[in-house]
C-alpha cells in the first residue's frame, strides 16, 4: 500500500502551519512505537473486548434476503458497540495512545455529537480532562447530546465561526491543539486531516474488517462477495474494507450522502460532486464552489454532513478499487424504515445509506453470493428527526 509519509496516491500528506509540526510529529513517533507493540495491542484489546463490547455480531439477515431475492444479507452491527456507534474503536485506540505519550487532557470536534460523546466517555474512563468543539448550529441541532458530554465530565465549546458546524468546529479543534500541545491530544474521528490521522483512524477501526472476515469463513467457509459502508470522513468504511483490499474479488462500495440529489446544491456527495483540493491539512476531494472556496453541504444525516472524504478512499477511488455510490435523503429514509420493519433494528441514519444501495443491488447477485453491509450505528438519536421528515410531530 502506497502510504509512504501518509501519501495515497497523490492524496494525503500534511498540509499543515508550522506551529502544528511538532504535534504531529510527536504523534507519528508515538505511534510508530505503539503500533506494534504487543503490550498495547493486549491493552486495545481488553478494552474493545470488556468496555466497548466487541467483537461485534455479524448477523444473517434473513428476512431481508428472502425479501429482496438475491444475494444472502449480513450486517455488521456495530450499533451494538457502547456509545453506539463504530465511533469508540477509533476513540479507545487514541485514548490510550494519548495516555502512553503522557496527555492528560483530550479534544476533539464533533458534528452530530456522536465522536464527542464517545471522546467524552474515553477521557471518563481514563480520567483525562475533555474539551469538544462543536458548531454553535449542531449544538442547538443535537443538544440531548451536549447534555450527555457535560455529563461525562466534559466541556462543550460552542464554534460561532463559518457556518458554525463540523467542518468550523475541525478548524477549531486544530487552533486549539497548537495552542496546547504539551498536555493535550487531539483525538480526531474520521480517517481524514494531516498524517498521521488518516492511517490511525484506519488501524483502530480496521478492526471492522478484520471481524467481518473471520466470522464470513466461519460462517460460510468464504468471503463476502460485497461490502457496503456509508461514507462521511469515511472511517467506518475504511475499517470495513481495509483487510478486504487485496482481496479483488470483493467489491468494496461506499455510500455517500447526496441529500436532495447529486444534480442539486443540497448534497454532500464528495465522489460524485467534488474535485481535488487541500483542506484540513490533507490532499482529497472536497465539495467546493467554482472559485476552489469549500462548499456548503447538506444531508438528512448529520454525520455524513462533511464536504470532503479521507485520502484513502479518494485514492480507493481513483485506482478502482472501492466504488462510491450516492443515496439521497429519500432512499435513506425509506432503507431506515424498511430495516427496522423487516429485521426490527432500527439503523442510524447514516447507516442507512449503506442499506438503501444494498437494497437496490441485491437483485443483481445469485442466491450463493453474500454481501455484508455495516451498520455503523444505532438510530435512536435520529427517531424524532425522520418522524419530522414524514410530517409527524413528536416530542424529542
Ligand atoms: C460519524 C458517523 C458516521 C460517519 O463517519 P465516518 O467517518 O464516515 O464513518 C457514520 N455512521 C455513524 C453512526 C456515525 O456516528
Amino acid at each position: 500500500m502506497s502510504t509512504k509519509k501518509g501519501r495515497f496516491g497523490e492524496h494525503g500528506g500534511q498540509y499543515i502551519p508550522e506551529t502544528l509540526m511538532n504535534a504531529v510529529i510527536e504523534l507519528e513517533e508515538a505511534y510508530e512505537r505503539y503500533k506494534n507493540d504487543p503490550q498495547f495491542e493486549a491493552e486495545l484489546a481488553q478494552l474493545f473486548n470488556e468496555y466497548a463490547g466487541r467483537p461485534s455480531r455479524l448477523y444473517f439477515a434473513e428476512k431481508m434476503t428472502k425479501d429482496l431475492g438475491g444475494a444472502r444479507i449480513y450486517l455488521k452491527r456495530e450499533d451494538l458497540n457502547h456509545t453506539g456507534s463504530h465511533k469508540i474503536n477509533n476513540v479507545l485506540g487514541q485514548a490510550l495512545l494519548a495516555k502512553k505519550m503522557g496527555k492528560t487532557r483530550l479534544i476533539a470536534e464533533t458534528g452530530a455529537g456522536q465522536h464527542g460523546v464517545a471522546t467524552a466517555t474515553a477521557a471518563a474512563l481514563f480520567g483525562m480532562e475533555c474539551v469538544v468543539f462543536m458548531g454553535e448550529e449542531d449544538t442547538k441541532r443535537q443538544a440531548l447530546n451536549v447534555y450527555r458530554m457535560r455529563l461525562l465530565g466534559a466541556e462543550v465549546i460552542p464554534v460561532k465561526t463559518g457556518t458554525a458546524t463540523l467542518k468550523d468546529a475541525v478548524s477549531e479543534a486544530m487552533r486549539e491543539w497548537t495552542r496546547r500541545i504539551s498536555d493535550t491530544h487531539y483525538c480526531l474521528g474520521s480517517v481524514m486531516g494531516p498524517h498521521p490521522f488518516p492511517t490511525i483512524v484506519r488501524d483502530f477501526q480496521s478492526v471492522i474488517s478484520k471481524e467481518i472476515k473471520a466470522q464470513m469463513l466461519e460462517m460460510t467457509g468464504h468471503l463476502p462477495d460485497a461490502v457496503i459502508a456509508c461514507v462521511g470522513g469515511g472511517s467506518n468504511a475504511m475499517g470495513s474494507f481495509y483487510h478486504f483490499i487485496e482481496d479483488k474479488n470483493v467489491r468494496l462500495i461506499g455510500c455517500e450522502a447526496a441529500g436532495r440529489g447529486v444534480d442539486t446544491f443540497e448534497t454532500a456527495a464528495t465522489i460524485a460532486t467534488g474535485r481535488s483540493g487541500i483542506f484540513h491539512g490533507m490532499k482529497s476531494y472536497f465539495c467546493q464552489d467554482e472559485f476552489g472556496q469549500i462548499a456548503p453541504v447538506y444531508s438528512i444525516s448529520a454525520g455524513l454532513d462533511y464536504p470532503g472524504i479521507g485520502p484513502e478512499h479518494a485514492w480507493l477511488h481513483d485506482t478502482g478499487r472501492a466504488e462510491y455510490v450516492p443515496v439521497t435523503d429519500e432512499e435513506a429514509v425509506c432503507a431506515f424504515e424498511y430495516l427496522s420493519r423487516t429485521e426490527g433494528i432500527i439503523p442510524a441514519i447514516e447507516s442507512a445509506h449503506a442499506v438503501a444501495h444494498a437494497t437496490k443491488i441485491a437483485k443483481d447477485f445469485d442466491k450463493d453470493s453474500s454481501i455484508v453491509i455495516t451498520i455503523s450505528g444505532r438510530g435512536d438519536k435520529d427517531c424524532a428527526a425522520i418522524a419530522r421528515y414524514r410530517g409527524e410531530d413528536i416530542n424529542e
